[in-house]
């Protein structure tokens, strides 16, 4: 099976077990927009849960927030999203479609490199043992070819992006050839800039004087309160502040299922720190960040750092935390230093000061910043891509099976009766009772065992707990571990500790 095969299973799953649904399907959905079901909150939660306790709880220089959406239009003005915050545009003038210049050139790129892949697995296949990689790419006149478009291509569009200059990104488009996939031709228009934030009134004035921003990133919200946190909880730098919250970005190419969304969660955190010394935080968070993400366990080769060609506007180094999607390794994470830029124009365009008094240098200064900034919903898909399997099964079934991070599953342990009768259905919900303060729980009577085993695997469920008749006798149950599908006996006053000892955060925290 291929990887689009399998990631578009992978979203039939995630809609047929309550993971996501398509915003308003009944509507048809909208674009973009996505619900979370009741597997896909608990699933979210947990990673909110996993990122907040990381960043608040174990720094005690760290405190979190929670900022309003809306805020003063000259915010936006401030951080340059008014007139930064763009993607370069273009529309195919028979298909009527558009896209973002900048993506179609990434396409071809991307086509270029597969298609030294390809020429790689030709070489090994015609080699056999005696292949050698290395000496292949340096040497084969196709790959080589094609490497050396790949870098132009890439330069050229690296410094047209730089210079903001359109005109060169269209020139590029068109003499790499790149059509349409939709009309197929090569009809384009010109390049525009498009600004990605949404807007709206507020109260009654329909004129500009109400005109109001949907935030494109959370960051802002900290950064106009860092003073309030700072007196308020008396810190000292270096110190932190966290927010997880929805932020909105009207994105031109809306694809790749929640990869990129027009409505979105982000996990950031500023770190505000000494001038000068922000390269020694940037550094530090950089590999603070690949811990947290390696601890899940998905596998340490699905990550990867990707430094930023062009940095951002208020940036003096940047870089992605890539993941290996199903459709290829993509931004998951950015870690940004952000120098005092923010800060500094706030203080310009409020009139307010927003230096801190640093009581050890005796000087007073605006902070520069680190920042770490992550996609709720592109670390949900992290987790689940990696998460789901189709396997066959010795005895010649098959099964689909989440194995997400215990740490993170929805639900963690299944309560089944054997059978709805003789007394095991009461013993089953005795012993939910004593589990549900501390787990999330499911009870489950209805069906053979063995397709109740099936339905938990389908959402992840760690263990499943059997009660039969036995258990009436001896107070013992038989858990099943939903990778291994092994089972075991025991006694139920053990459970707790079992299941505790797999899915707590503790052990996770632990590792950091
Ligand atoms: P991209 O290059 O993919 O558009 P970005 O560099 O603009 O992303 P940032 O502004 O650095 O993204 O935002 C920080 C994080 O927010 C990203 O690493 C990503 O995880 C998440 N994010 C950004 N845009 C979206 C979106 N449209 N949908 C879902 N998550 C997003």
């Amino acid at each position: 099976m291929t990887q689009e095969e399998l990631f578009k299973n992978l979203i039939a799953h995630a809609k047929e077990y309550g993971f996501i649904f398509p915003s308003s399907e009944i509507y048809d959905g909208l674009s973009a927009v996505y619900d979370y079901g009741q597997m896909g909150v608990e699933l979210k939660n947990n990673i909110k849960k996993y990122w907040w306790d990381a960043m608040v709880r174990l720094n005690e220089n760290i405190v979190g927030i929670d900022s309003a959406i809306f805020m003063h239009p000259k915010i936006w003005e401030a951080s340059g999203h008014v007139g930064a915050f763009n993607d370069p545009l273009i529309d195919n003038k028979d298909s009527k479609k558009r896209y973002r210049a900048d993506v179609l050139l990434e396409d071809y790129i991307a086509k270029l490199e597969e298609k030294i892949e390809k020429e790689v697995a030709k070489g090994r296949k015609k080699f056999g043992d005696s292949f050698n990689e290395e000496q292949f790419l340096a040497t084969n006149p196709n790959v080589l070819r094609n490497r050396t478009k790949i870098d132009n291509v890439r330069e050229r569009m690296v410094k047209a992006l730089n210079d903001n200059d359109l005109k060169a990104l269209r020139d590029l488009i068109v003499e790499c050839e790149i059509a349409c996939p939709i009309s197929g031709t090569k009809n384009w228009t010109d390049v525009r800039q498009f600004n990605l934030m949404f807007s709206t009134q507020v109260g009654s004035v329909s004129d500009d004087a109400g005109l109001i921003y949907l935030r494109p990133e959370t960051a802002q919200g900290i950064f106009v309160n860092y003073l309030n946190v700072q007196k308020t909880g008396r810190m000292k730098i270096p110190f932190g502040i966290a927010q997880i919250g929805k932020a909105f970005r009207n994105e031109i190419v809306a694809r790749q299922f929640i990869f990129r969304m027009r409505e979105f969660e982000q996990m950031e955190m500023q770190f505000f720190v000494r001038p000068g010394e922000e390269m020694k935080w940037y550094a530090m968070w950089k590999e603070k960040r690949l811990q947290w993400h390696k601890a899940l366990g998905l596998g340490d080769g699905k990550y990867r750092f990707h430094d930023h060609e062009k940095l951002a506007h208020y940036a003096n180094a940047a870089c992605d935390i890539e993941f290996e999607f199903p459709f290829g390794f993509k931004e998951l994470e950015g870690v940004h230093s952000r120098t005092n830029f923010d800060l500094s124009n706030h203080q310009k365009f409020s009139g307010k000061k927003l230096q801190y008094f640093d009581p050890e240098t005796n000087e007073s200064y605006v902070p520069y910043v680190i920042e770490t900034s992550i996609g709720l919903d592109r670390c949900f898909l992290a987790v689940l891509s990696a998460a789901y399997h189709e396997e066959k099964l010795a005895d010649g079934e098959e099964r689909v099976v989440l194995r997400i991070p215990p740490v993170l599953a929805p639900v963690k342990v299944a309560v089944l009766p054997l059978v709805k009768k003789d007394g095991l259905p009461e013993k089953a919900r005795e012993i939910l009772g004593s589990l549900k303060y501390e787990f999330n729980c499911q009870y489950d009577e209805k069906d053979s065992i063995g397709k109740r085993y099936r339905r938990q695997d389908a959402i992840g469920t760690p263990y499943c707990v059997t009660i039969d008749h036995d258990t009436l006798k001896d107070n013992c149950v038989t858990i099943r571990d939903r990778d291994t599908m092994e089972q075991e006996r025991v006694s139920v006053d053990r459970l707790k500790d079992i299941i505790e000892e797999k899915v707590s955060f503790k052990n996770i925290l632990k590792k950091l």
